[in-house]
């Protein structure tokens, strides 16, 4: 079966979150059950630099804005799949990251840019591009790539199956009706059964309304778009949609994310935990951070936002910090919580630590040196932290949201007795239920270390591998095939 995958990041080569991640490990893990593998990738620097030797396979334009456009194959670090990269610099070798300048704010021509990725996925399953590799499904992953199924339609020839999946919807690419001329979109479909959202155009709308079949990344969080509530205004199209609607939950890349992690300060594993005191008492020097705490370390590896349940975090810190805890924090985002993080580490600073910044490295460092990974979002899609923290023996605290409530379970007497707690789980969206579940977190860990190490075991047992996810995407792919 040819798969091809169309997304704008991929890790390592290109990372702003977890969808990175997901074009990782996703694909490999496909081509490992024999799958014939391709992913399309937009032409950034990290990509073009990444990929290797590339040669050339097409060259087309003057499109969307660029006078000229070179396809070309190249393979990505690791696996050695191979990878289509659509080299426009004038669109595509900017400064800041794939969506933003260094300013933070959006491209003014990100309706063009991603509307080249879709082109050129919709091209390349015609056999116009390459002949020689021609896709039997076509998988589109978030609104970066949500032009593709209307792309595929356009050409009336061509009975291309397609799947998208939704990483987040909050993010709808969103962009003004007159794009359409750019975009070259046909008329009959600029209407609120089509691509039109309130009397703008979104991609990702065009992606849940013509593509074959649409998954998202867990299954809780397939059924809560389907609300008002989660829906972002498509909860509308996706009941519509709902009978071609799946959630298979996102995989863990364990050759990354793993205790026996070279870029942490003392490897250890679910028999032998004596590394682990080591890592957090390195992450506590790293960040001046006292190493006499009376309470656990507390970390958040995250995109500082609301969705993120960020402010939430800033209204309980007096909670934590009367429980002798302490709390570090890698992450960027919103300059109102940057600064508030900021704020709190330079009055606590031998119990709080901030670094504004993304950082791979720094990121294992904080999965190892934790002994509470926070997670309190409003919404969570999947969220691949919370697994990753699972695997060092840093027990998630997250709240009973998307993925998290899919992967989580909680500590309480009842999972305790049966041995099934992995962490802590929190209901409402408030400073109050937050700072109540760290309350008993602390407690927890204070009053039971037999008990907390027993939990930290079974969190490191657990298996989110992507090997069971794989399997049903490729089910999904044979259903479409009908294979
Ligand atoms: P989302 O994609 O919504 O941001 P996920 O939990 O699905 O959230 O994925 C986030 C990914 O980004 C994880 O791999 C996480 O480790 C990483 N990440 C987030 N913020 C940072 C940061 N400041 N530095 C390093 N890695 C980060």
């Amino acid at each position: 079966m040819r798969i091809l995958h169309v997304a704008s990041e991929i890790f390592p080569l290109v990372k702003t979150g977890g969808l990175a991640d997901v074009l990782g490990s996703l694909p490999p893990a496909l081509a490992r059950r024999g799958l014939d593998v391709r992913v399309l990738l937009p032409g950034f620097q990290g990509v073009l630099d990444g990929l290797g030797k590339l040669r050339a396979v097409e060259r087309v334009g003057p499109v969307f804005g660029a006078a000229s456009v070179n396809l070309r194959l190249g393979r990505l670090p690791d696996s050695e799949l191979p990878a289509y990269v659509i080299d426009a610099p004038f669109l595509f070798r900017r400064e800041g990251n794939p969506y933003t300048g260094a300013d933070g704010r959006d491209w003014n021509d990100n309706h063009r840019r991603f509307g080249l990725l879709a082109w050129t996925a919709a091209h390349l399953a015609s056999g116009e591009l390459d002949p020689a590799w021609i896709p039997e499904v076509v998988h589109a992953h978030d609104w970066h790539a949500g032009l593709t199924p209307v792309y595929i339609m356009q050409n009336p020839g061509l009975k291309m199956p397609s799947v998208f999946t939704i990483h987040n919807l909050a993010f709808r690419g969103i962009f003004p009706m007159d794009c359409h001329y750019d975009l070259d979109l046909p008329m009959r479909r600029l209407n609120p059964r089509g691509l039109e959202f309130h009397g703008n155009i979104s991609f990702m709308k065009a992606g849940l309304v013509y593509s074959s079949r649409i998954t998202t990344v867990s299954p809780n969080y397939a059924r809560e778009i389907c609300t008002p509530e989660f829906g972002f205004g498509l909860d509308g199209v996706m009941r519509d949609r709902a009978g071609d609607l799946s959630g298979i939950l996102n995989g863990v890349d364990y050759a990354v994310w793993n205790p026996g992690d070279a870029k942490i300060a003392k490897s250890y594993s679910v028999d032998d935990l004596a590394g682990k005191p080591v890592c957090k008492r390195a992450l506590q020097l790293e960040f001046g951070l006292s190493t006499e705490a009376r309470g656990p370390l507390f970390a958040v590896v995250s995109r500082l936002t609301s969705q993120k349940g960020m402010d939430l975090l800033l209204a309980a810190l007096p909670e934590l910090l009367q429980e002798g805890a302490q709390l570090a924090v890698l992450g960027t985002g919103d300059g109102d919580l940057e600064a508030g993080f900021r704020y709190a580490a330079s009055v606590n600073p031998d119990n709080v630590a901030v670094c504004i910044g993304y950082d791979e490295s720094m990121s294992h460092r904080f999965m190892a040196g934790a002994d509470i990974l926070l997670v309190p979002s409003r919404f969570e899609p999947c969220g691949l932290t919370q697994l990753y923290a699972l695997r060092y023996g840093t027990l998630p605290l997250v709240r009973r949201v998307g993925g998290l409530a899919d992967t989580v379970v909680d500590v309480n007497g009842e999972n305790l007795a049966n041995g099934t707690a992995t962490g802590f789980v929190f209901g409402e969206a408030s400073r109050q239920a937050l700072g109540a579940r760290i309350r008993e977190a602390c407690a927890f860990h204070r009053n039971d270390a037999h008990g907390w190490t027993k939990v930290q075991q079974r969190a490191m047992r657990q298996d989110f591998s992507w090997d069971d996810s794989a399997a049903n995407y490729e089910r999904l792919y044979r259903g479409l095939l009908g294979r």
